[in-house]
């Protein structure tokens, strides 16, 4: 029983005051305390009986507390749900097929640009969607699946302005299966999409620029993993670019000389620029790395950005200029230590005989020419590369020289047991050129044929028209120049390594008459196969009186 007997009386007393007649059989529920100050329900009911002609009342007291708690938590969800309805930032909304709207909450009105429920829920239809062609696959996939998830679609505003939203509904359908009504969930996504947009513009951008770049780029997390990488990368670090490669480090680094041991040393130092690293395969090319970490928002290390350079090129040129010193300094050396030991001899000995004299005086004569031919290429080189050349251009005839210089070359040759001839055609037309780099050109060829063969060898040096340009031909059976080495021929200082045959040279005489030949208007072209031969085949242009002769 209750302990507050007030409550249990006040009960009571309504019946009493109500009437007996009228109370019986009522029910009324009232709060009562209970021990220790809790509050809780019951139901209060009273029947009226007579027992022995005497009113007597009974009393039916029930706990109904839980009950209570059950119905007012059911009316707060409710609520709580209503006021979660309206208020959350997604329209929800029910329409019919001819686009009538029959429910909306407060989002889907103010999504809509409406200035109330009403005027929203009023016509009879309402041009909801953007564009035709979009509304008609939006309502195929409504009505074959009865539903559509995240779906995005461009709808109007009150005032036509255009938006993205994503749609999420529902068909519903009468018991003969036919549609009547679309429930949905809609969002404006506007903002978002732009956003993504942004965002994808920016990527590409950033993309363009890094696939682009002359250098390789690699951004790496703390744990070696590379999550950025351009293509140029995987080209400078010996791979395909459209090759997978997994993207770790150490896998990227498998063709560099100790499988790149010095760059995943540095790697958890702070910065470092131009380590170096040899990439081995499949071409051997020098890298200098750069390395500096990058923090994230908290300013903790959060990885590193990677700068690859090619230096190849550069390290090559430095080695070559190394290489030219010593060897010029050897092909200096050489004929100085012959000039001075033939000069010497002839000076101790005055009683020498004449035949002896005459040969001394030759091998000096000789070596003085080799040393005057060593410097006179080391400074064409340099007047070339200051651009301090000077051509005296006039209308020559390129048959004459050709024969002049295959006149000294052909007892050189015959000497060294090769086949040599020239074909020179008649009546060739005149070129606009400077007669001594022309000659310089002639004797470059003809020399290094004469120099790259062996005996038995044969040397072809002829001279034709093709189309506006003549073209010299010069071809020998000799050494051959290997397939590597082919694209290097004409730059400056580079040799053919050729183990075990000491052919002297410097490595300038091809770059100084490529430079010629094209200051001139004109181009080379070579052919040639390791161990069978070399065909140089130079094209200058005819003179623009000529070609004007010939019209
Ligand atoms: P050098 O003759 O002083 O070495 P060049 O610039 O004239 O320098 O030639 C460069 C290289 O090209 C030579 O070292 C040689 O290996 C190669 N070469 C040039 N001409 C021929 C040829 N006719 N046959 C074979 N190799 C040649």
């Amino acid at each position: 029983p209750p302990d507050s007997k007030d409550n249990y009386l006040q009960g009571l007393k309504y019946f009493w005051e109500t009437g007996t007649e009228t109370a019986l059989g009522k029910t009324v529920e009232m709060t009562v305390l209970k021990k220790k100050g809790i509050e809780f329900d019951i139901e209060l009911s009273l029947s009226a009986v007579k027992i022995e002609k005497e009113l007597n009342t009974i009393a039916i007291i029930r706990d109904i507390t839980e009950r209570k708690h059950a119905e007012q938590a059911l009316q707060e969800s409710e609520e709580r749900y209503r006021s979660l309805q309206e208020n959350i930032p997604l329209g929800i909304y029910r329409i019919t097929r001819q686009g009538k709207f029959i429910s909306a909450n407060h989002s889907m009105v103010r999504i809509l640009n409406y200035n109330s429920r009403d005027e929203l829920l009023k016509p009879s239809r309402i041009q909801l969607y953007a564009f035709k062609d979009q509304q008609e696959i939006f309502f195929q996939e409504i009505e074959s699946n009865s539903f559509v998830s995240n779906y995005e679609i461009q709808l109007l505003k009150k005032n036509g302005d255009i938006f993205w939203a994503e749609i999420n509904a529902r068909a519903i359908r009468d018991e003969l299966g036919n549609i009547i009504y679309y429930d949905g969930i809609l969002e404006d996504i506007t903002l978002q999409k732009q956003a993504k947009e942004e965002l994808r513009q920016s990527k590409e951008r950033l993309d363009i620029i890094l696939q682009n770049i002359g250098n390789g780029v690699m951004v790496l997390d703390s744990s070696q993993n590379v999550f950025i990488t351009n293509s140029r990368t995987k080209e400078l670090l010996g791979f395909d670019p459209n090759q997978k490669i997994t993207p770790v480090l150490s896998a990227m680094l498998i063709n560099c000389h100790n499988q790149g041991k010095p760059l995943l040393e540095a790697f958890n130092k702070k910065s470092f620029s131009n380590l170096e690293l040899n990439v081995e395969f499949p071409l051997p090319r020098t890298l200098y790395v750069t390395g500096t970490t990058f923090t994230d928002v908290d300013g903790k290390s959060a990885g590193k950005i990677f700068i690859l350079a090619d230096v190849t090129k550069e390290k090559d040129i430095e080695r070559l200029k190394t290489d030219f010193v010593s060897s010029v300094s050897h092909e200096l050396r050489t004929p100085i230590t012959s000039i001075m030991g033939f000069a010497q001899t002839m000076l101790r000995n005055k009683e020498i005989n004449n035949d002896i004299r005459e040969e001394f005086l030759g091998i000096i004569h000789r070596e003085s020419k080799r040393l005057s031919n060593l410097i006179e290429d080391v400074l064409s080189i340099s007047r070339i590369e200051s651009g301090k050349i000077h051509y005296d251009m006039s209308e020559i005839s390129l048959g004459p020289i050709i024969q002049e210089v295959f006149n000294i070359y052909k007892i050189q040759a015959e000497k060294k047991n090769l086949r040599i001839s020239c074909n020179v055609e008649k009546n060739l037309p005149k070129i606009n050129a400077d007669k001594d780099a022309v000659h310089q050109i002639i004797v470059n060829f003809i020399g290094n044929a004469i120099k790259f063969t062996e005996s038995g060898d044969s040397v072809t040096i002829s001279l034709k028209k093709i189309d506006d340009w003549l073209c010299l031909e010069v071809s020998d059976t000799g050494l051959g120049i290997p397939k590597k080495d082919q694209a290097r021929i004409f730059d400056k200082f580079y040799r053919v390594s050729r183990p075990g045959t000491e052919i002297p040279g410097t490595g300038l005489g091809l770059s100084i008459v490529k430079e010629i030949v094209e200051l001139h208007g004109g181009k080379i072209e070579m052919e040639s196969e390791e161990g069978k031969g070399t065909t140089f085949r130079t094209f200058f242009p005819l003179s623009k009186k000529t070609l004007q002769k010939t019209g």
